[in-house]
C-alpha cells in the first residue's frame, strides 16, 4: 500500500497505542485478537496489525487504517494458529507508515521469529541503539529497537532475551512478544501504561492493554501484569519472572481521558475515577448555571459527577459523530470552517438561553476549546463556563502521550485568566492535583503527574527536556 499518508487533526492529546495477545488452544486466535483490538481502538487509529503462530510459523498482517479496514473474514480466516499477539498505533516516534507499523517481526539467528508490540516511549532510544551499532542504526522506531535487541543473541532463549532487554530499557513499555510457541508480557518498572492478564472460559490466556478487551472476548481478569514483571504463557500455564523491583508511576492522564471509563485499575473504574473528578470539580469550583453538559465522551462521566454534586441539571448539549474517530482526514483550506462541527454539533433547543457549565478532561493547545466556546455562543448558550477535570498541562510527556510541545501547550505560557480570556469563556476553572489524584484511590507518590507537574518519575536526557518535544529521540534523524 502507499507509504503517504493523511496528515492528522490534532487538536488535543493522542492515546499511543493498544496491545493484545492470546495463548488458547482449539480457539480462533486471530479472531480473538480482531475482536480485542477493537475494544482497543482508540488508543490507536493510524494502524493495526495481527501475528499469529500455528507453533511452526508466525503470521504478520498489518497494514495502515483502522482494525476493521485492516481486517475482514477472509483475512482473518487465513491467519491459523493458537497463539497470536496483536497492535494498534498511533506513531509517537517514527513516521505513521506501513513500516513502523507493528506487531515488529525479527529472525534470530538460531531462524526462529520474533513478534514484538509496543505500547510506551522510551527515554533510552538513542543509547540503546547505539549499542547495537549499524543494526541500530536502521531501526525506525523504539518498538523496533526492541525487537532487534530480544532477537539479537543467538546464545539465549528468547526469555532470558526479553529480560534483559527489559532490564535495559527505560522509559514506558507495556509489551507482548511471542515466538512460535510462546506469548510474552513485559511491563516497565513504573507501570506507566496498563497491562493486564486475563483467562479464557475454556481455557487459555489473554493479555490486555485495557480490561475492556478482556471482557469483549469473554475473558475474566486475573490481575494486572506487575511494573518489572515478565509473563511467559505456553502450554504448561502462566510463569513469571521479575527483571527489577518495581517503581509504580502509572500514567494519571489514563485516568483522564486515555482508557476507556470501562477499564478496571485495581483501586477502582475509569468510570468511577470520572464520576469523582466531576464531584470535586463542583466542590473547588462551583457557579450559577442552568445545565451541565459535558464534552463526550472523556467529559460525560464527569459532567454526571458535576451535576450531581452541584445539584444543576444534566443534559446532552453536544452530539459527537461516532464515526469520526481520535485522527482523521484533514479537512483542505475551503472546509476548514468545518474545524470542530466534524465532531460535535451543538444542540440550540438544549442550550439556547442557558447558562452552561462545560466538563471538559483537558486543553492543550486551546484552539478547539475556543471553537468549541464559539460554537455553543453561536447556538445561544447565554453564559459558557469551562470546567476541566485533570490541572493545566504545563509539560510535555515523554513517556508515550502524544500531546505537544512545550511550547504549544497554552498552560505553559498563558495563566488561566489569560487562557480563559483565549478561549472566550465567561469563566475557566481545572481541578486541583491533589484532587485528581485522590480520585484514583492511590498514592500520589505512585502516579506519573510529569505533564502536569514537571516532576518526571523516569529521567529525561537534557536535550529533549530543552526542546521540549513530545516525541523522543527521532530515530530516522541524524544522531
Ligand atoms: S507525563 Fe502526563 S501523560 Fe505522560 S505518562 Fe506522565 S501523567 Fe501520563
Amino acid at each position: 500500500m502507499s507509504e503517504t499518508h493523511t496528515e492528522a487533526v490534532r487538536t488535543g492529546a493522542r492515546d499511543e497505542c493498544g496491545v493484545f495477545a492470546v495463548y488458547a488452544r482449539g480457539e480462533d486466535v486471530a479472531k480473538l485478537c480482531y475482536y480485542g483490538l477493537y475494544a482497543l481502538q482508540h488508543r490507536g487509529q493510524e494502524s493495526a496489525g495481527i501475528a499469529v503462530s500455528n507453533g511452526r510459523n508466525i503470521l504478520v498482517t498489518k497494514e495502515m487504517g483502522l482494525v476493521n479496514q485492516v481486517f475482514d473474514e477472509a483475512r482473518l480466516a487465513a491467519m491459523d494458529g493458537h497463539l497470536g499477539i496483536a497492535h494498534v498505533r498511533y506513531s509517537t516516534t517514527g513516521a505513521s507508515t506501513w513500516d513502523n507499523a507493528q506487531p515488529a517481526f525479527k529472525v534470530t539467528p538460531s531462524g526462529t521469529g520474533v513478534a514484538l508490540a509496543h505500547n510506551g516511549n522510551l527515554v533510552n532510544t538513542a543509547d540503546l541503539a547505539r549499542g547495537l551499532g549499524p543494526t541500530g542504526d536502521r531501526c525506525t522506531t523504539d518498538s523496533e529497537l526492541l525487537a532487534t535487541m530480544v532477537a539479537a543473541d543467538a546464545d539465549v532463549t528468547l526469555e532470558e532475551a526479553l529480560v534483559t532487554t527489559c532490564r535495559q530499557a527505560t522509559g514506558a513499555f507495556s509489551l507482548v512478544v511471542m515466538d512460535e510457541s510462546t506469548i510474552y508480557g513485559a511491563r516497565d518498572v513504573n507501570g506507566f501504561r496498563p497491562l493486564v492478564v486475563g483467562r479464557l472460559p475454556r481455557g487459555g490466556y489473554v493479555l490486555a492493554s485495557e480490561t475492556s478487551a478482556l471482557d469483549i472476548v469473554g475473558a475474566h481478569l486475573l490481575r494486572e501484569v506487575e511494573p518489572g514483571e515478565v509473563v511467559a504463557i505456553d502450554e504448561h500455564g502462566v510463569r513469571t519472572k521479575r527483571f527489577a523491583d518495581p517503581k509504580p508511576s502509572t500514567c494519571l492522564f489514563e485516568y483522564v481521558y486515555i482508557a476507556r471509563p470501562d477499564h478496571r485499575f485495581p483501586e477502582t473504574t475509569v468510570y468511577g475515577a470520572r464520576r469523582r473528578m466531576g464531584s470535586l470539580l463542583a466542590a473547588e469550583s462551583p457557579v450559577d448555571a442552568d445545565l451541565v453538559i459535558p464534552v463526550p465522551d472523556s467529559g460525560t462521566a464527569a459532567a454526571g459527577g458535576y451535576a450531581e454534586a452541584s445539584g444543576i441539571p444534566y443534559a446532552e448539549g453536544l452530539v459527537k459523530n461516532r464515526y469520526v474517530g481520535r485522527t482523521f482526514i484533514q479537512p483542505s483550506q475551503s472546509l476548514r470552517q468545518l474545524g470542530i462541527r466534524l465532531k460535535l454539533n451543538p444542540l440550540p433547543d438544549v442550550i439556547e438561553g442557558k447558562r452552561l457549565v462545560v466538563v471538559d478532561d483537558s486543553i492543550v493547545r486551546g484552539n478547539t476549546s475556543r471553537q468549541l466556546v464559539a460554537m455553543l455562543r453561536e447556538s445561544g448558550a447565554s453564559e459558557v463556563h469551562l470546567r476541566i477535570t485533570a490541572p493545566p498541562i504545563r509539560n510535555p510527556c515523554f513517556y508515550g502521550i502524544d500531546m505537544a510541545t512545550r511550547a504549544e501547550l497554552i498552560a505553559s505560557g498563558l495563566s488561566i485568566a489569560e487562557i480563559c480570556d483565549f478561549v472566550g469563556a465567561d469563566s475557566l476553572a481545572y481541578l486541583s492535583l491533589d484532587a485528581l489524584v485522590s480520585t484514583t484511590l492511590r498514592a500520589k507518590g505512585s502516579l506519573c503527574r510529569a505533564c502536569f507537574d514537571g516532576e518526571y518519575p523516569v529521567p529525561v536526557p537534557q536535550e529533549q527536556l530543552a526542546s521540549g518535544k513530545d516525541v523522543l529521540v527521532q530515530l530516522t534523524s541524524p544522531r
